[in-house]
């Protein structure tokens, strides 16, 4: 079997990769939502691929993996990645996961990081009344996530929340951050006094924190969370856009109190989470598979965090259908430090449409049942996905 063509379309806001070989097996991926700029990189691997054997994933990945970098640059040698997976299950007439190893679970738990509703503010009600919704939500989430601090609007929201000058952007702008002031600390222990009394010990808290504490306010916030049992805290030192990892200050924090500290969502590759892992620097990894070079880079760096004793919750917020697909199939073969993957939703709503194989519900009691068809299991419908092409990508199915 031979790679023919790879062509990269945007639909809706994702850019999504196909790999055609000339066996009549296709290799579909997806990029993560907000990330059209990346369809001329995923196109710059064309000519590496041609002629390649995609059921062979880790010699063609071989010839492009140094050409990839931190979120977000990692992203399209992951798709590419994710794709070759996808054709090879199409091939052996099997799912993903019996390629990795097999599965050892049934089941995979995700916690939500996607379902979101509108805040009317962000003050300690607001926080409660959000929660209130994730809780309530269908899926019957077992954990979520809820973004505070420098990973939110209250940074800008609450007047003097910390002694430095917030950017525009509450996620992707600069990197904002700077020592947060005794005001701006007390209002996030409120918040997460008033979710915890909406969620209790029936739904597990975490929370998505930076980048952006300086290395005392993160070793007092762990501190003065632990009675709440949180499932975690975020990126408080780097993270989300961060191209560096600072692993020494992570095992600062990380020794000094109980609450787990986790982190590496923006991280390209096993190398980078070297430090990270052998230093015992967090409690848990978030590498997302479409950003750390694929699903079979994901499992290898799982079970090396398993060998150190350091639990995994791989992110994967925007990464889409066909994104969930992939979560789905690699989180199934995770040893026992496997938590949760964060869930991921269709966006726009028509993507539910124009794709086939997903479960209904999806979710059932917060967990998603791994499903059995080749490849991904998850395969777009060209006659549906057609009407969605933008002119220049009018090619991409055929
Ligand atoms: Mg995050």
């Amino acid at each position: 079997m031979k790679i023919v063509d790879l062509k990269c379309a945007i639909l809706g806001k994702s850019p999504v990769v196909r790999i055609v070989t000339n066996a009549g097996f296709d290799g579909y991926a997806q990029v993560e939502t907000w990330k059209t700029f990346l369809k001329p990189h995923i196109l710059a691997f064309r000519d590496a691929l041609l002629g390649e054997d995609p059921t062979d994933v880790e010699r063609v990945m071989l010839k492009i993996r140094q050409r990839g970098g931190f979120k977000p640059w990692g992203a399209a040698v992951s798709v590419i990645e994710i794709a070759l997976w996808d054709i090879a299950g199409k091939a052996a007439g099997l799912p993903v996961y019996k390629l990795l190893g097999g599965k050892v679970r049934d089941k995979v738990r995700v916690y939500n990081g996607a379902v979101r509703f509108p805040f009317a503010g962000y003050e300690p009600d607001d926080y409660a009344e959000d929660v209130r919704q994730m809780a309530a939500s269908p899926e019957g989430f077992t954990i979520v996530k809820q973004p505070i601090g420098f990973h939110s609007p209250m940074k800008r929201e609450i007047p003097g929340f910390y002694y430095g000058e917030p950017g525009k952007s509450a996620f992707h702008g600069a990197l904002d951050r700077g020592l947060v002031t005794e005001r701006g600390f007390k209002h996030v222990v409120a918040c997460v006094e008033a979710m915890k009394n909406v969620l209790g010990d029936k739904v597990g808290l975490a929370l998505d924190c930076g980048p952006g504490w300086a290395v005392p306010d993160a070793i007092r916030l762990a501190r003065a969370l632990e009675p709440y049992n949180l499932m975690w805290l975020e990126d408080l030192i780097t993270g989300d856009y961060v191209p560096y990892v600072n692993a020494d200050l992570y095992r600062e924090v990380t020794r000094a109190a109980s609450t787990p500290i986790h982190t590496g969502e923006q991280i390209y590759l096993r190398q980078n989470f070297k430090q990270l892992i052998e230093g015992h620097a967090v409690h848990i990894i978030g590498p997302d598979p479409g950003d750390v070079g694929g699903i079979a880079e994901l499992k290898w760096i799982a079970e090396y965090a398993d060998l150190h004793g350091i639990l995994i919750a791989p992110h994967g917020t925007a990464n889409g259908l066909l994104g969930l697909a992939a979560l789905v199939q690699v989180c199934a073969t995770l040893p026992h430090n496997f938590i949760a993957f964060e869930y991921t939703i269709g966006e726009p709503h028509w993507w539910y449409e124009i794709v086939e194989g997903l479960p209904d519900p999806i979710v059932k009691d917060g967990m998603i049942t791994v499903w059995d068809r080749p490849g991904m299991g998850v395969d777009l419908i060209p006659e549906k996905a057609r009407h969605h092409l933008g002119d220049e990508d009018r090619e991409f199915f055929s």
